[in-house]
């Protein structure tokens, strides 16, 4: 069935939208190399009464599925006769990525690195630059959903700078296991739509390339607790089942030796100084070098693919936060 029903547009104007409606749209960004149209879907739900307008990004990274179907649910559930302000989901934001299966853009750039693009640049540049002048900008709030990369595992965690009020508040809020302080790498979408003056955070929902029950309920508990906080739906907030563990920096362990790579400890497991924490065996199953924690921390991700060359990574460690 095609839906022939649903509108193309451009850019996405807002003010044009009538209160109290629900749209969804394909937002023709850019053409391909055949001069048709790459689409980009996006949901606008907008409420009778004025109020904040939040936006939830999915698919930067092309195989990081989980947001889509966090943004498809919430949208199934918001009501716009109750709704105050707007929520804008753009369910897939690298869609030749997504088509790809693939993190990179069709360029081989990582999207996420080049933020906010160039009106003039390359493909990517351009892609992207589009996409925050023609829909990002008009957000006054942004949750970015992203998972780990191919052949890693994420706990469920948030990046974003904490000394932002709004930005802590809306972190803590998610209910994620683990919240990682950190100023934004230059060029995410993050620290580009933060220059915009939008509060942004970073969600990391568990893994690539699937669909999870419980990361994709998370995600949404989470934004929905965003929504009820900023009075755009009535609700209860719903507090976490633990305090979530602070991380005020963090960095990845990587392999100095390649061979077949096994880590030992578990996702949001916390590690002591010392603790053995992976082991590198040859191909004929021989031990080739074991690693060990170089200090106290909590595993915030960890690569699963037993193939590892030297230099691959080993472990994402979050160290805590002095009084956490
Ligand atoms: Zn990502």
């Amino acid at each position: 069935m095609i839906d022939t029903h649903i509108e193309v547009i451009k850019r996405l104007d807002l003010d044009t939208i009538p209160d109290g409606c629900f749209k969804k749209f394909r937002v023709h960004l850019v053409s391909n190399g055949m001069g048709q149209p790459i689409y980009i879907p996006v949901m606008v739900a907008k409420g009778k009464k004025e109020g904040p307008v939040l936006g939830v990004t999915a698919a930067v990274h092309g195989n990081e599925l989980n947001g889509i179907s966090v943004i498809q649910k919430i949208f199934k559930q918001i009501d716009v006769n109750t709704l105050t302000g707007t929520i804008v989901g753009v369910i897939a934001f690298n869609v030749p990525a997504l088509l790809n299966q693939e993190r990179r853009f069709i360029d081989g750039e990582d999207i996420n690195r080049i933020m906010p693009g160039s009106e003039f640049g390359n493909t990517s540049d351009v892609y992207v630059y589009r996409m925050m002048e023609r829909v990002i900008q008009q957000f006054d709030y942004l949750i970015d959903l992203h998972t780990a990369s191919f052949g890693r595992i994420n706990s469920y965690y948030i990046r974003a700078n904490m000394k932002g009020k709004v930005a802590s508040r809306m972190s803590h809020l998610q209910n994620a296991d683990i919240i990682l302080s950190n100023q934004g790498a230059d060029g995410t979408l993050r620290s580009a739509a933060t220059d915009m003056g939008i509060h942004a955070i970073t969600s990391e929902l568990g893994d690539p390339n699937r669909f999870q029950k419980g990361m994709i309920s998370a995600g949404i508990e989470g934004i929905f607790n965003v929504m009820i906080d900023l009075g755009m739906i009535k609700g209860k907030i719903v507090p976490p089942a633990a305090s979530p563990i602070l991380c005020g920096r963090s960095y990845w362990i990587y392999a100095n030796e390649g061979g077949v790579l096994e880590v030992l400890p578990n996702i949001v497991d916390e590690i002591k100084q010392g603790q053995k924490i992976a082991v590198t065996k040859n191909i004929f199953g021989d031990i080739a070098k074991e690693y060990f924690a170089p200090e106290d921390g909590v595993v915030i991700g960890k690569s699963v693919h037993p193939i590892n060359q030297t230099g691959g990574r080993i472990l994402h460690l979050g160290v805590r936060e002095a009084n956490s």
